[in-house]
């Protein structure tokens, strides 16, 4: 029988984890695979590495790993995939966002012959509509400046094969925008559309901010358009201020009694102050990935685990 590993990133869900085991041994028993979960504690501040000790005591097909200090959704992502041993790989949110129930779907067509079944939302009910806004808004950016594809909705819950889990850990960068990644290695990619839903019980841990950020992250990771940008304002700027350099030089010949220039020149030095400041925050913004991936830091530290395969 195949083993199907699934990786749980929890970050305090102390509320979600029950819930989520009930529903989920409900699939287990209508699957011919062999279940193993790897819950992955990302350095919650409440009782659910306790939760997860007791999961561990009942169900034998229970792992976790815990992390140190939480390091977000991406580091506990790459450590499950680093530590599971499964033939089938998925990943699901503890909260429920991710239904259990189309498991079986999804393996169907990876019998079928797909490396990757992906799942996204067809639609944001139950979302703030100005974060649905601007969520549109990142993929349609994202889509038009980066060659790797991008797929509004896509969700984080896909089934994978062996083989695209270990391309995918091939990948050692240490910026790491998962949606990117996943698209970026290709394989046959099937993806299944589902209603939104919202969580189970507890709270998301995401705000404007840290989405804003995030989509970033996607951006500068996977494009290199506002470099690209920032070059040719700074062309377009220099053209139009030699063109206006020639334009005060000719007239100042012909015109007697020139007024002395002060409200254009300073215009001039702020929108070129302005401009260079702009652009170097862009450059910026690379060079502090490259900083990042050339001190080679770990993506996690894990500060106990409990992996029975490994015993
Ligand atoms: N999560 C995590 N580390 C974090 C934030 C979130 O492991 O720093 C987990 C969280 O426990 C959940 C999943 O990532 O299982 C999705 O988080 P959430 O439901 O808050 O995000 P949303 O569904 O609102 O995008
Ligand atoms: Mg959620």
């Amino acid at each position: 029988m195949k083993k199907l590993s699934i990786i749980v990133p929890c970050y305090n869900e102390q509320e979600t984890i029950d819930i989520y085991l009930q529903e989920m041994k409900q699939v287990e028993a209508n699957m011919s695979l062999e279940f193993e979960y790897l819950f992955v504690n990302d350095g919650s501040k409440d009782d659910t590495l306790l939760r997860l000790k007791a999961a561990a005591n009942q169900y034998t097909n229970v792992n976790y790993i815990s992390f140190s200090r939480n390091f977000g959704k991406e580091a506990a992502l790459i450590a499950g995939l680093e530590a599971v041993t499964g033939d089938l790989i998925t990943v699901m949110d503890v909260d429920l966002q991710d239904p259990p129930e189309l498991l079986p779907e999804m393996y169907e067509k990876i019998q079928e012959g797909y490396d990757i079944i992906g799942t996204r939302r067809y639609n944001r009910v139950g979302e703030p509509m100005i974060r649905s806004f601007f969520a549109k808004k990142f993929y349609q950016i994202i889509n038009r400046i980066s060659d790797t594809e991008m797929v509004d909705g896509a969700r984080d819950f896909r089934l994978m094969t062996r083989q695209v889990v270990d391309a995918v850990l091939e990948l050692t960068e240490v910026n790491r925008f998962s949606k990117g990644i996943f698209s970026w290695v290709g394989f046959n990619t099937y993806y299944i559309s589902y209603e939104n839903r919202e969580r189970s019980a507890g709270e998301t841990t995401w705000n404007f901010w840290s989405l804003f950020q995030y989509s970033l992250e996607g951006i500068i990771n996977f494009s290199e358009a506002p470099l690209i940008f920032s070059t040719l304002v700074g062309l377009g700027s220099c053209i139009i201020s030699m063109l206006a350099m020639i334009y005060f030089f000719v007239s100042s010949l012909l015109k007697q009694n020139q007024v002395p220039g002060w409200p254009s020149l300073v215009c001039i030095i702020l929108f070129l102050g302005g401009l260079q400041l702009f652009c170097l925050g862009i450059v910026g913004k690379y060079i502090g990935k490259i900083f990042t991936e050339v001190k080679k830091r770990p993506n996690y530290i894990i500060e106990e685990s409990h992996c029975k395969s490994e015993d």
